[in-house]
């Protein structure tokens, strides 16, 4: 077990070649990118260095792409990406909140890379994981990491980037978030607190408990709308069943994966095309 940060391993730390990692405890593989174990339920690390060309990194942010399909020789991809092994791992670091440590390496065509060797850069938290059409047309998992604590990171921003105005950026940040509890309010108090699914209301002492749970994710690259037809009204259990891509929803309303149909309430006003885009890049048949 070798969750989390590795004792005198701190954030910035530098390690001349991948077996220097491993010696660490730091990233236990040799080849692999994503560092999980058969017997553990989630991914412990990762180290970016060779990138997909859908890959992006944003520093505080990261959209990684999962492993397999690729071509040893010519490392282009030449099948879909299965959902075992690294991939499945990784996604369990999502629905269990478990962060992975994130390794960057020389060869990563980032503003973030270290300039020789691999560099361990903090824990991220998987904050997104679904599946895309890679560039060469096959099936793909992509993963969203966001940085689990708000240090410094070991390099600068790169030169172009937002300057940072803290005082303003916070003040519109707590607006933003005052007002995406309001929209999902209406979408609760439209249902009673009840879910969608299966009709669940929690009765807990402060009051009546549902999840908002958005139907097209906010983040990058999704950009979803923070309004009331992207949101569905559900308990903790469909919410994570939603999320992680076990149910969806037919165009006529028929639960996928499930039993069932979606209740819609006439005044919900809910869009269809995000329930398709649900099904496209989240729903596992
Ligand atoms: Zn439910």
């Amino acid at each position: 077990m070798a969750f989390g940060e590795i004792a005198g391993n701190p954030v910035g730390t530098n390690y001349p070649d991948r077996n220097a990692l491993r010696e660490a405890g730091v990233h236990w593989l040799n080849q692999a990118g994503i560092g999980w174990r058969a017997d553990e339920d989630s991914a412990e690390s990762i180290v970016l260095n060779e990138g997909y060309e859908d890959d992006r990194d944003l520093g505080d942010e990261i959209l990684y792409t999962g492993h397999g399909g690729r071509d040893p020789n010519s490392g282009r991809q030449i099948a879909d990406q299965q959902f075992t092994a690294g991939n499945k791992a990784l996604a369990a670091n999502k629905t269990l909140a478990v962060p992975v440590r994130v390794i960057r390496g020389y060869r990563l065509k980032s503003p973030f890379a270290p300039p020789t060797g691999y560099r361990y850069d903090g824990l991220y938290y998987v904050d997104d994981v679904w599946h895309d059409t890679g560039q060469a047309g096959y099936l793909i998992w992509r993963f969203r990491l966001l940085r689990a604590d708000d240090a410094a990171l070991p390099v600068p921003a790169p030169t172009g980037a937002i300057p940072d105005l803290p005082t303003a950026r916070s003040a519109e940040t707590v607006q933003r978030i005052v007002r995406s509890t309001v929209t999902a309010l209406k979408v609760k108090q439209l249902y009673n607190y009840r879910c969608q699914v299966c009709g669940l209301v929690l009765v807990t002492p402060a009051g009546l408990y549902a999840e908002a749970a958005h139907i097209r994710p906010l983040g990058r690259p999704h950009d979803g709308p923070d309004v009331e037809s992207n949101i569905l009204c559900l308990c903790p259990n469909h919410h994570v069943l939603f999320d992680s891509g076990a149910i969806g929803v037919a165009a006529n309303l028929t639960l996928l994966g499930g039993t069932g149909r979606l209740h819609v309430d006439d005044n919900h006003g809910l869009d269809a095309m995000q329930l398709a885009y649900h099904r496209e890049h989240y729903w596992r048949d």
